[in-house]
């Protein structure tokens, strides 16, 4: 059975710890590989590989790093499929949607390609009498991202792209249930000319995550998962003085005005909703329809959601693949036993489609009707193909209902009203919002983030926030008094003042 280990220093290393992890392929259930769960003492040799290489790649200028990231691109554009295949055999999505996947964090890479610009401080002349400011950005050191399973490639790649092109040197701690994606980056990445140590991978689970919050050696932390631990690492990053960005959970409404079109919008929320089997963080996991057309929209819902090919992520034909593991599955299927059991109506039933003999950790689309707030089925993030649906009297009801949910990553309308969808975008609580657009994930160039128990920090990932985070600003205030003779001021007590 093959063992993947840690990427250190640019070479593979075993590391000194004996526990491993079962890396399954979700689509026979099989087990196809294990992974390496870090101790301390590999972190460390993580830590020290960057340290050293970071006091050199700080100083590598601009056009050096910028030459290499385009480099990077160039391999990755070149190895796209090679990539997405890797995540669909270990995270069990349809290969047409991991290619997506790769390209949203080649879309990352190719805007730090502009570091130099993004780089760029500000300089104001004259601020005072022969005095001139200003500002210039800096790496921070070593920094750490600690990443889910649901976006094996995407997710390391809002991060270490941009960290790295910024000065800093990088260690990613992947998640255990898909490792190998971030293996092959890191290693295109250094063939592409990054140096050694530059960008290391760290197998492990809380062992390794504990160690990277206590290392003084780490400057940054960026997390993205579930909100439970994306708490945790906000509050002890914080604490050990780190600056920290935490990305949890989510549970994302589309609301459904009554002018919608009914049938554009069921084909968005069928594939928002059942789209990697629901494993998105912006995926559609609430439908909020307006009573007046919510027969007729729910109608068109199951409809669309019963033609869908449910099958492994490496047939042509599938749409949906597996869950990423049979817990996970279990757990899935077991909120459509609750929905039902707290009186919701189960229209689309997904477990019917596996029982004991099936290989594989399927679980059909399942919609279920008649939700209202207080049942589980609302409440929790499921984070798979459920997709519920909640009847409003009008669009103000659906507002309040979206903002008293404690998670706010995307929300959704849909409508052909601009003054509807202006009200939308202004009184709506989510970091993200689409107005006839079910998943509004932004660009790289604008960066990405929720509200409330989506997002712990301040700052929002990739784009110009990204560049933000990952850089420490400096303001410099400057005078050279032999540039003015005779310009001398003598001693002076006050606070300086300008004139
Ligand atoms: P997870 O929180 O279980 O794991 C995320 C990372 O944290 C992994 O690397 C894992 O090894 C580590 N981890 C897990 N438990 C830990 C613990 N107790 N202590 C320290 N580290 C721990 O999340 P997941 O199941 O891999 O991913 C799904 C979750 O991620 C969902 O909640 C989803 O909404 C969220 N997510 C959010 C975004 C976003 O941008 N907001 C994006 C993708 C996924």
């Amino acid at each position: 059975m093959r063992r993947l280990t840690h990427f250190i220093d640019g070479t593979y290393q075993e590391g000194s710890s004996t526990r491993s992890a079962d890396v399954y392929n979700p689509a026979t259930g099989e087990v196809e590989s294990t992974v390496s769960l870090g101790s301390k003492a590999d972190l460390d040799l993580a830590v020290t590989s960057a340290a050293k290489a970071y006091l050199e790649w700080k100083e590598t200028s601009l056009s050096k790093r910028s030459q290499i990231m385009f480099a990077f691109r160039e391999l990755l554009e070149s190895r796209v499929k090679d990539v997405a295949k890797l995540i669909t055999k270990e995270h069990g999505k349809v290969l047409s949607d991991a290619e997506g996947e790769v390209r949203r964090g080649l879309e990352v890479v190719e805007f730090a390609c502009g570091v130099s610009h993004l780089l760029k401080g500000d300089m104001s002349d004259s601020v005072s009498r022969n005095i001139d400011t200003y500002s210039i950005r800096q790496p921070l050191g070593v920094v750490a991202g600690i990443t889910p399973f649901n976006f094996p490639a995407m997710v390391p790649m809002w991060m270490f792209p941009i960290a790295i092109a910024c000065g800093n040197t990088f260690i990613l701690k992947p998640s255990e249930k898909d490792p190998s994606a971030s293996l092959m980056l890191a290693e295109m990445f250094i063939e592409a000319g990054l140096p050694q140590g530059v960008l290391n991978v760290v197998h492990g689970d809380k062992e390794i995550v504990d160690g990277i919050l206590e290392s003084k050696e780490i400057k940054a932390v960026s997390f993205v998962g579930s909100t439970a631990v994306a708490r945790y690492i906000y509050s002890q990053a914080a604490f050990y003085g780190k600056r920290v960005q935490a990305l949890g959970g989510a549970k994302n409404h589309m609301v459904v005005a009554r002018d919608a079109d009914l049938n554009f919008a069921a084909d968005a929320a069928v594939s928002a909703a059942y789209g990697s089997a629901g494993e998105r963080c912006m995926a559609v996991s609430v439908v909020v329809v307006d009573e007046a057309i919510a027969d007729e929209f729910l109608e068109l819902v199951a409809q669309k959601t019963r033609q869908l090919r449910v099958g492994p992520g490496t047939q042509e034909s599938s749409e949906m693949g597996p869950l990423v593991t049979k817990e996970h599955r279990d757990r899935v299927a077991s909120y459509i036993e609750s929905a039902e059991v707290q009186g919701a109506r189960v229209v689309l039933d997904g477990r019917e489609s596996f029982d004991e003999t099936t290989k594989g950790f399927f679980l059909g689309p399942s919609l279920v009707d008649g939700v209202s707030c207080d049942m589980s089925v609302y409440r929790d993030e499921i984070f798979g193909p459920v997709l519920s649906a909640i009847r409003v009297k009008g669009f103000d009801e659906a507002v309040e209902l979206v903002n008293a949910n404690p998670y706010a990553n995307g929300a959704a309308l849909f409508t052909k009203s601009g003054g509807l969808a202006r009200r939308f975008t202004r009184e709506i609580d989510a970091g993200m919002v689409g107005i006839n657009v079910p998943i509004p994930v932004p660009v790289a160039y604008y960066s990405f983030g929720g509200n409330k128990e989506s997002l712990f920090g301040g700052s929002h990932m990739y784009g110009t926030d990204g560049v933000q985070f990952f850089t420490r600003l400096k303001a410099v205030t400057e005078r050279w008094p032999e540039s003015n003779l005779g310009d001398g001021q003598g001693r002076n007590l006050n606070f300086p003042g300008t004139h």
